[in-house]
């Protein structure tokens, strides 16, 4: 029985220092919202158990290879003969604008179906982690993710929601159509403050916490980069500055972030400690390269912690 399962696309990723059209070095690595939770998860002595789509191709092998070596339970992942890992290319566009591209389309993981998840949700799980990544993927990740929903939240184990919209995958109306249909499941709902109106009728942030809270959800958190974070329940409301930190790679900040409250949630920390530790987990990853490689294990949490600027001794 896994602390939590993530359900997703994890993808080999190629950055590029600058505009890709020049060529010129590159750094390969991993990605994927929910591979990057379950990393983070794992770090914090969590156990963490991630299952997905890969092809049977060398991207796949260091998908497995990375979250392996990362202590994160791969035995249920799919392998594919007929259909490729995914890519994500990353370059930096004239202006010093980080882009990317994909190539995701038709990969193994578009056709990831329930039968191939069941056996990792009916594995066992406190907690049942989600983005809305994968359901943008094709109908059967999308059949797949509400499947596991429905399962694990009768089972007992909470389901949290990140919104995650990309706009590249599908438009706002079809995510929304799409997503809604979880919320009957979800106990956390992790959302930018762009997103919420995706999930929840109602005019601006008050009005859309409020219809979430109203249709089960227990808790709701809005993400604002630098500007913070903000929690939601029945009962409290509260805002938590982000911490200041060298902005190296705001990419992964939000899994982060995410995992840090999961974490939180898992030692039974109250609403502000979930808060805090996650804005110092999507500190962490703003300030290293990479969307997981600077994640802290546990023993380097407390670290985190210090007051800006003082130095480690
Ligand atoms: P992404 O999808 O790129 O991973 P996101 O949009 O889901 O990111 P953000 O709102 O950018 O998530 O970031 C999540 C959290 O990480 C913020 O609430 C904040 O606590 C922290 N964070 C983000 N950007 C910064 C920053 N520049 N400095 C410090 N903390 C940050």
């Amino acid at each position: 029985r896994a602390d939590v399962l993530t359900i997703g696309e994890a993808m080999v990723t190629v950055r590029c220092a600058g505009p890709l059209r020049l060529g010129g070095d590159s750094r390969v690595s991993t990605a994927g919202a929910e591979a990057n939770v379950a990393i983070a998860l794992s770090r914090l002595g969590h156990t963490a158990r991630w299952t997905g789509a890969l092809g049977n191709d060398e991207p796949g092998e260091l998908v497995l290879r990375t979250l392996r070596a990362e202590g994160v339970l791969t035995d249920h992942v799919v392998r594919r003969a007929d259909a490729p890992t995914g890519l994500l290319l990353r370059d930096v566009a004239a202006g010093g604008r980080a882009r990317v591209h994909y190539y995701r389309r038709d990969s193994a993981a578009s056709t990831l179906s329930w039968n191939e998840v069941r056996p990792a949700v009916e594995a066992g799980q406190a907690g049942l982690h989600l983005t809305g990544i994968t359901p943008a993927l094709g109908p059967a990740p999308l059949e797949a993710v509400v499947a596991a929903a429905r399962r694990a939240h009768r089972s007992g184990a909470w389901v949290s929601l990140d919104v995650n919209h990309r706009s590249l995958l599908w438009s706002r109306e079809e995510a929304a159509r799409a997503l809604r249909p979880l919320l009957p499941y979800v106990t956390v709902l992790i959302a930018s403050d762009d997103e919420l109106d995706l999930v929840a009728d109602g005019d601006g942030e008050r009005d859309g916490v409020a219809a979430l809270l109203d249709a089960g959800v227990e808790e709701v958190v809005v993400k604002r980069g630098a500007a913070g974070a903000s929690y939601h329940d029945a009962r409290t409301s509260f805002d938590v500055p982000a911490r200041r930190v060298p902005v190296v790679d705001v990419v992964g900040a939000g899994d982060a972030f995410t995992a840090g409250y999961l974490s939180g949630r898992l030692d039974g920390l109250d609403a502000y400690g979930r808060l805090e530790r996650a804005t110092l987990l999507g500190a962490a990853s703003v300030a290293c390269a990479g969307d997981w490689e600077g994640l802290p294990t546990r023993a380097e949490l407390p670290a985190l912690a210090l007051p800006d600027g003082e130095t480690l001794r």
